[in-house]
């Protein structure tokens, strides 16, 4: 048993939001007890953890990250996200990373998080040329050895959104078929999980609708109520997608999700930065989860998405910071202060801005609803959930301390990170990672990185290929409108 004592404990409830001198007792990976004055005479504590003068909050979550993107972290500047993503997939697809460098990048991502207290995650994970099960299982081994809690999502697809977008078909599209079925990859994946790491699991990650069929989505949707998976899914990121759902889908893309059954509380849906009202009321009535991707949003110049409308129709909106070269950092905290101040941008009523509280509670709490594995088990310090927890020792940028929730979001960015607790075992102490050297991590990647590097700068001096092109007058068009 674990012991931490006098904490300044963030419940993140709105009526009490930080409770003072609080004790919380951690038994076997669950917290068995939180209170003042627990009864703890005769309990076997191996450990006691003096959280005085310390704030212990719940683990932060991030909701949706490309967590091998670090490679090619900070490699472009100024491209819209469909220009950028080509450029990633073709000096990705050159490179060629082996199953081991991808196990290497997912472990310096998840180091970084767990430092800047980011206790659990979702990798919606792509890489090129293809999904293989031992760059699956690199992942897996990536969270199991650093200690994080995550989920594997491997991102399936089966055509081109720009290819169908510029050709105006998406019904005839000829699907591209993976060599091997995608149902024969991810299958002994799950059933490896099931009988393995409890803090590990999987969810199904059809990377967008454009770029499924109906066919796929049906496949996915089957599997996932077969197998009670979550789905996880980008949607309606740009402006370039919402023009070309348009011409695509006369019936609506948001009308196509339903009626594949896609809209359900099974799914998560990155960035939503362009959906309707329709479709925010549709998702609301189904359940549907929004995972807002602030930075990434703005470094694309996606836009902002409208969380403070999705908020107001009931929809669970949680964080995520996407990928090592859209957002260039892992950092929840980065997150939970651009949500909070970007929901002022665009609104003129200040009682319906996203506020500091409800801002933590999107990096925290929101994000375990967002995930059907993590629902009701993490994201909370009360009695019952997985240990899952972070205790700042509140450096300068804390300093003078007047309201810790205010503080935590407006002023705080992750170097107040002292303990980090995931699933009852501590993986970071004094600040420093235990479950791995950092350094040895950092000096498996560069390499690799490099590596990429060459070939991206070989690609820039090359004649931009035919589909840079047609991105950027697609884009005048969807502009013009
Ligand atoms: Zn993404």
């Amino acid at each position: 048993m674990i012991l931490c004592h006098n904490a300044r404990l963030l419940t993140l409830d709105k009526l009490r939001p930080v409770l003072e001198r609080q004790q919380i007792l951690v038994d076997n990976g669950v917290i068995a007890a939180v209170g003042k004055d627990l009864k703890i005479a005769g309990l076997p504590i191996r450990q006691r953890i003096d959280c005085t003068g310390k704030i212990v909050m719940p683990g932060l979550i991030n909701t949706h990250s490309h967590l091998t993107e670090i490679l090619q972290r900070s490699f472009r500047d100024n491209l819209r996200m469909e220009v950028w993503r080509g450029y990633r997939a073709r000096t990705e697809e050159l490179a060629n990373p082996t199953a081991a460098e991808i196990g290497a990048a997912a472990a310096l991502a998840c180091a970084e998080m767990l430092k800047n207290g980011v206790t659990a995650v979702v990798d919606h994970f792509s890489t090129r040329p293809g999904l293989s099960e031992p760059k699956m299982m690199a992942i897996v081994r990536a969270f199991e050895q650093t200690g994080i809690r995550g989920v594997l999502t491997p991102s399936l697809l089966d055509r081109d959104f720009v290819e169908i977008v510029a050709a105006k078909r998406a019904a005839r599209a000829q699907a591209k078929k993976p060599k091997v079925p995608w149902q024969e990859q991810v299958l002994p994946m799950l059933s490896h999980l099931k009988q393995s790491a409890a803090t590990v699991s999987l969810m199904l990650g059809p990377s967008s609708p454009f770029s499924c069929s109906d066919e796929l989505v049906r496949e996915v949707v089957e599997m996932a109520e077969q197998h009670d998976l979550g789905i996880h899914t980008h949607l309606l990121e740009t402006k370039l997608q919402r023009w070309g759902g348009r011409q695509l889908y006369p019936e609506g893309l948001g009308k196509r999700m339903q009626r594949l059954g896609l809209f359900s509380q099974r799914l998560s849906a990155a960035h939503c930065v362009w959906v309707n009202e329709r479709e925010m009321d549709a998702m609301a009535a189904a359940g549907v989860n929004a995972v807002h991707n602030p930075a990434s949003n703005l470094k694309l110049g996606s836009g902002i998405a409208p969380v403070v409308a999705m908020k107001k129709r009931g929809i669970n909106v949680s964080l995520g910071t996407d990928g090592g070269d859209t957002s260039d950092s892992y950092t929840i905290f980065e997150q939970i202060r651009l949500a909070a101040l970007l929901s002022r941008v665009n609104t003129e009523n200040s009682d319906e801005w996203v506020t500091a509280l409800d801002a933590l509670r999107m990096g925290t709490i929101n994000g375990a609803q967002a995930v059907p594995a993590w629902r009701g088990k993490i994201g909370k310090i009360a009695k019952g959930y997985r240990a899952d927890l972070v205790i700042l020792r509140p450096n300068l940028r804390l300093t003078p301390a007047a309201d810790v929730v205010n503080q935590l979001v407006f002023c705080e960015s992750g170097q107040s990170v002292d303990t980090v607790m995931v699933d009852g075992k501590i993986v970071v102490k004094d600040g420093r990672l235990l479950s791995m050297r950092e350094e040895e991590v950092m000096r498996k990647v560069l390499p690799i990185s490099r590596r990429m590097q060459r070939h991206y700068r070989a690609l820039v001096h090359q004649e931009p290929p035919q589909s840079e092109s047609t991105v950027r007058q697609l884009y005048r068009k969807a502009f013009d409108v």
